[in-house]
């Protein structure tokens, strides 16, 4: 028998009124509530965690990748990360490494300080209010219990979708087989590692050290990673077959396939002799269940145990490390994607589509990571390739007050691997925003009355 509980009806303080909610404080959230407040809306940001940021900060996705063209908001950041951070490191531009730690602070003063966004941290969306196609108010939980929020239009920035599916809308999972999407990892950052002496110990025995990934030699590295560029160490297979082999004992059988699942993937950071570790996967994901996310934390963390362990006990270079710290939320590359007016597809992405109703134009390229271990597919655009992502897949199919920016825009699977780069989840929140302070400049009650050609003078990321 099914089995369940009755919750009364009850009464919600409204607490506050906006022109726009936005959901989610990651990147798309961060640039959709600056380019609407910017551009006059009242807007409030409701985020669960107490930082801005998301998975780059929070996640601690310790790089943004953006093309060289973008100059919005993304671009905004990484320069002023630059001199926060006192490096260089914008010059790696399109792959840039940033300090998660100073982006929240750099990060409070451009959303709270700057644009007078009225950030609700410790908040979590729990229900959407809806009148027929209208979503009337969000219903949150924080410290007071539960709390309403009026808005005329709401922005689901939350990368699972989460507002879409509390408030009814379709959405979308997995590949288009009804399998699974891109697999997550949680990250890791090691500190008081020796990165010259790794790279001594590659150059003095490159068979050993061998890379499959790595795109340059070991002197081009140490030249990249004495002038504060991005340096990209991945993914030394035959160096853990070979350590495995040798030390049988050392290793149980789950251990031996979390090592040579994807290998030692890491790269440099801001701070001297601290490196970020991309290097667990949790396979068999489908991302819409607690249960599953929970168990999927605690499965990322006995893999950080176990690359770690390795790394101390066979690199060269880290045998006085540390594990700095791990992720505080799980890598999640994909999860929900809320059903749009438009589904953005891989044939936009490899096709080179240009759209009238382009929002921003991204020049990423497909990057699925196997949900069942079968490694990485991709390709890759030329620099001066980009395709158009339409209005019509950030507004949702089944609202006429709703938006969806970033991870959870209306995508394919695939299409989303090419379009879910922090500058480009920044890009689509800054089209969200915009459009929405639009639309409520123009007493306009519906997504679809957008002025597009107005809406575009003002996004500066559309080629
Ligand atoms: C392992 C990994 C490596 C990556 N590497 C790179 C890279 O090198 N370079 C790059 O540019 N991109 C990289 N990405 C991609 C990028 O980090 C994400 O796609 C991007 O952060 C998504 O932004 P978002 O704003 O859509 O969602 P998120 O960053 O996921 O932010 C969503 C926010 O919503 C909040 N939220 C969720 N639900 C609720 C709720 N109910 N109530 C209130 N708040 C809520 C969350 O707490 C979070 O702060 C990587 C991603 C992963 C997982």
């Amino acid at each position: 028998m099914f089995d369940y509980v009755l919750i009364q009806e009850q009464k919600v303080p409204v607490t506050a009124t906006a022109d726009i909610v936005v959901v989610g404080g990651g990147p798309a959230g961060v640039g959709a509530a600056i380019a609407a407040s910017r551009e006059g809306a009242r807007v409030i940001l409701v985020e669960r965690m107490f930082c801005l940021g998301g998975m780059m900060t929070g996640g601690l996705v310790g790089k943004i990748a953006i093309s060289h063209r973008n100059r919005g908001i993304a671009a905004e950041l990484l320069e002023r990360l630059d001199r926060y951070q006192g490096t260089s490191f914008v010059q790696s531009r399109p792959e840039t490494p940033i300090d998660p730690e100073l982006a929240k602070l750099l990060l409070d003063k451009m959303v709270i300080d700057e644009a007078g966004v009225d950030v609700r941290f410790g908040t979590t969306l729990t229900q959407v209010v809806k009148e027929g196609r209208q979503a009337k108010a969000v219903i949150v939980s924080g410290l007071n219990g539960l709390q309403a929020i009026r808005a005329k239009y709401l922005i689901d920035c939350t990368g699972d979708g989460q507002a879409a599916f509390l408030a009814g809308a379709a959405y979308m999972l997995g590949d288009e087989e009804g399998g699974l999407g891109s697999a997550p990892s949680l990250l890791f950052r090691v500190a008081r590692v020796d990165v010259d002496k790794f790279i001594n110990a590659c150059e003095e025995d490159e068979e050993t050290y061998k890379s499959d990934r790595t795109r340059y030699s070991p002197r081009e590295a140490r030249e990249l990673y004495h002038s504060d560029r991005y340096v990209f160490f991945a993914n030394y297979m035959p160096l853990v077959r070979r350590r495995i082999e040798e030390n049988p004992q050392m290793f149980s059988e789950w251990e031996r396939q979390v090592l040579t699942t994807r290998g030692l993937i890491f790269l440099n950071q801001p701070q001297s002799g601290v490196i970020l570790v991309n290097s667990t996967r949790i396979l068999g994901f489908h991302g819409n269940d607690a249960a599953e996310l929970s168990s999927a934390m605690v499965n990322g963390r006995r893999q950080v145990e176990t690359i770690f362990r390795f790394m101390k006990t066979f690199l060269p270079g880290f045998e006085n490390s540390i594990i700095m710290d791990t992720g505080g939320m799980l890598g999640i590359r994909e999860s929900r994607r809320v059903a749009g007016d438009y589904v953005f597809n891989e044939d936009d992405v490899s096709g080179a589509t240009r759209y009238e109703d382009a929002v921003l134009s991204n020049n990423g390229g497909i990057e699925i990571h196997s949900s069942t271990g079968a490694g990485l597919r991709g390709t890759r655009l030329g620099q001066d390739e980009y395709y158009h992502i339409p209005y019509r897949s950030i507004i949702a199919r089944d609202f006429d007050n709703l938006f969806m920016a970033g991870r959870c825009f209306s995508a394919s699977h695939a299409a989303l691997s090419a379009a879910r780069s922090i500058a480009c989840c920044i890009a689509m929140g800054q089209a969200a925003g915009s459009a929405g302070a639009q639309l409520v400049k123009n007493q306009k009650t519906n997504t679809r009355d957008i002025d597009i050609y107005a809406l575009q003078e003002k996004l500066v990321n559309i080629l």
